[in-house]
């Protein structure tokens, strides 16, 4: 990843490394330039854990902003998880609705 000297703005903090990776990874792939900050909880970094420090989503150009934050809130929004439909399909890859019947993930 090429350095960026240039004013560089917070976009959001993640409750993980991983979602922060996860979103950050999705702002580049939409042309974003985002990156990972993180930010440890006691001011000494490299002394913790990775999870114990609080990753923040920055992104190189505070003009994207905009767009950013509406990925992120679809990213945000969008469950990651399995579920089964009543008509018996089984749901994956984050879908709120059955692509075969057409119901929406329950509750
Ligand atoms: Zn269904």
């Amino acid at each position: 990843m090429p350095i960026h000297n240039g004013p560089m703005l917070r976009l959001t903090r993640a409750p993980d490394l991983t979602t922060a990776t996860l979103w950050v990874d999705a702002l580049n792939t939409e042309g974003i330039s985002a990156s990972v900050q993180r930010q440890y909880l006691s001011g000494v970094a490299g002394e913790l854990p990775p999870d114990q420090c609080t990753p923040e989503v920055w992104i190189a150009h505070p003009e994207q902003e905009a767009r950013a934050r509406t990925l992120l809130h679809h990213l945000q929004h969008v469950p990651q998880r399995q579920w089964w439909c009543r008509c018996g399909e089984f749901v994956e890859g984050g879908f709120e609705q059955c692509w075969r019947c057409g119901a929406w993930m329950p509750g």
